[in-house]
């Protein structure tokens, strides 16, 4: 089975992995290629998680919307145990195959998900609670239908995440990751976030598309002081609307504030909520502060 490699927890039950925690300079002895007999076995049972990054890449190969993407390909699930929205690649049809295999193999290897790059290692990104930042580990996960362990190729983690062209994915989610994990190790101790934080990180986590529609209505730029070659990247550069997107859910979700807002942002904002409840009828709301962005 391809599996997930966000965290340890992910693996398989009954696992013959042995979690042994490596770093990128240690070594493994592991080759695929496609003359092995097990040639797509992997891909015959799949249950990977999708970053952005993966989203966008598949999204853009397939000529989709964001939206048609997650409606056409993907499976919500909860990240964590406080309903953290993630998303799922889709089986093909009732089958537990993944709806890009083919008889020749990955049909869209170019653009494959991280868990498909990474496959056979696991990565468990962890933050040791003193360091400043987020150390990646790895650790080798071994199933009987994999040959791939048994030829003779020994290589560096740090090798094989380079040919496997990890830099590029780890290198565009890695905000986004650290969003993940500070929920993750931080645990109840913040509190559940409210319904309408986890709807701003699955917009900026999963619908870039949308995400592009929130920063440029009246709303958010009531709120937010954006230049205006900062609002021109927005709308022309996927990558840098990307991780504005993560610097937001920092922000919103965790108060590192990298996103100026206007100074008279907070009265801007109460006077707008209160001109859409009264457009809608409905008696004065209650302000509950900055954790409700999509309202705004
Ligand atoms: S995306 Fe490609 S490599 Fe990944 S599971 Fe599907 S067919 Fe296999
Ligand atoms: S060697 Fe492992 S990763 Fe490669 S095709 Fe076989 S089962 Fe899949």
């Amino acid at each position: 089975m391809m599996t997930n490699n966000g965290a340890i927890e992910n693996l398989p039950p009954q696992s013959p992995l042995t979690p042994v925690k490596l770093t990128s300079q240690d070594t493994f002895q592991f080759r695929c290629h496609q003359d092995i007999a097990c040639f797509n076995q992997c891909c015959k049972h799949i249950d990977l998680t999708l970053t952005p990054y993966d989203i966008w890449r598949l999204q853009k190969r397939l000529g989709l919307s964001s939206a048609d993407f997650l409606a056409q390909h993907t499976v919500p699930f909860e990240l964590d145990a406080q309903e953290m929205p993630g998303i799922k690649l889709k089986t093909r049809g009732n089958t537990t195959e993944c709806p890009f295999l083919t008889e020749a193999g990955c049909g869209v290897y170019a653009d494959r998900p991280t868990s498909c790059r990474y496959y056979a290692l696991g990565l468990m990104s962890m933050k040791a609670k003193d360091a400043k930042t987020d150390e990646d580990l790895y650790f080798v996960v071994k199933e009987d239908h994999c040959l791939g362990h048994y030829e003779a190729q020994e290589q560096t983690i740090g090798e094989y995440v380079k040919a496997q062209g990890l830099e590029e994915y780890n290198g565009a989610d890695r905000a986004w990751r650290q969003v993940v994990l500070k929920k993750r190790s931080s645990g109840p101790t913040i509190g559940k976030p409210s319904t309408r934080s986890y709807q701003l990180f699955f917009l900026a986590s999963y619908n870039l598309d949308g995400f592009r529609e929130f920063v440029s209505t009246e709303g958010f730029n009531d709120v937010y002081e954006l230049e205006e070659d900062i609002q021109q990247s927005l709308q022309n550069d996927d990558m840098y609307l990307m991780q504005f997107a993560f610097r937001l859910l920092k922000q919103v979700l965790y108060g590192e504030m990298t996103i100026p807002l206007r100074a008279d942002a907070e009265e801007r904002r109460i006077q707008r909520r209160r001109e859409l409840a009264a457009l809608k009828g409905e008696p004065e709301f209650e302000d509950r502060g900055y954790d409700e962005p999509i309202e705004w």
